[in-house]
């Protein structure tokens, strides 16, 4: 099924998604530096920079950069004047990210914060809520990142939490990833929170068979 999956994505990618140098050549930055390849696929960097334009945000928060693939799909997607802060723990990760932002012409949009996320969002003083938020870190702290979402959030704000899917663990309460646990109890904290109106889908594709959730805080 993966080869059936990762052609129907590139016919898609082809057909929909100009061929756009700086991206790819971000990717082979991030491959030559020895980055995972856990960046999201083309599709859905385009659907996350869809996302940025249909909910006119102007502010966002990334929780994971990785060498700022997503970051730079949705930072595109603000207005001249927006801003998108993103959240990394690896030293080595971080550097690369800084270059590829750089490269992306990009350093005045995006403001890359290195640190455990936690700690990071922690010591944000006093700052205006975030229009969107995009949760792709480490999982076990998904419930952490969820509360600090809620924290940083307005009526209206979105927030999209990746990988939620996991090639089906998601539905397994025996499983002993950390990984999936923190998947679930952040799809549980969504649920029964008043507060926001959800939902998730599953995906296949170059990236397996995986999902997000889609949470619009409540007026
Ligand atoms: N959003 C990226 C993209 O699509 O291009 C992919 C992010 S990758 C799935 C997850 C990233 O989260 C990795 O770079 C990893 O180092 C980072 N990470 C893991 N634990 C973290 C933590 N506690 N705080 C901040 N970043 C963390």
């Amino acid at each position: 099924m993966q080869q059936q999956w990762s052609a129907v994505d590139n016919y898609m990618i082809s057909e929909l998604i100009p061929h756009d140098e700086v991206l790819q050549k971000v990717l082979e930055n991030n491959q030559r530096a020895g980055l995972p390849a856990h960046d999201v696929a083309a599709n859905q960097g385009q659907l996350l920079a869809l996302f940025v334009r249909m909910s006119q945000a102007r502010r966002i928060l990334e929780i994971g950069t990785l060498g700022a693939y997503s970051s730079i799909w949705m930072a595109r997607a603000l207005p001249a004047d927006g801003k998108l802060i993103t959240l990394e723990a690896d030293p080595a990760h971080a550097a690369v990210a800084r270059q590829n932002i750089h490269l992306a012409g990009l350093d005045q949009r995006i403001e890359l914060i290195e640190g455990p996320a936690l700690l990071s969002l922690e010591r944000f003083d006093n700052i205006p809520p975030f229009d969107l938020i995009f949760i792709d870190a480490d999982k076990p702290n998904n419930p952490g990142y969820l509360e600090w979402a809620l924290h940083y959030s307005r009526p209206g704000t979105l927030i999209i939490g990746d990988n939620v899917v996991r090639d089906g663990e998601v539905i397994n309460g025996q499983s002993d990833d950390a990984r999936v646990h923190g998947v679930r109890r952040f799809i549980e904290m969504i649920g029964d929170n008043p507060r926001l109106t959800a939902t998730a889908l599953q995906t296949v594709g170059v990236k397996g068979w995986d999902g997000f959730t889609l949470a619009l805080v409540n007026g």
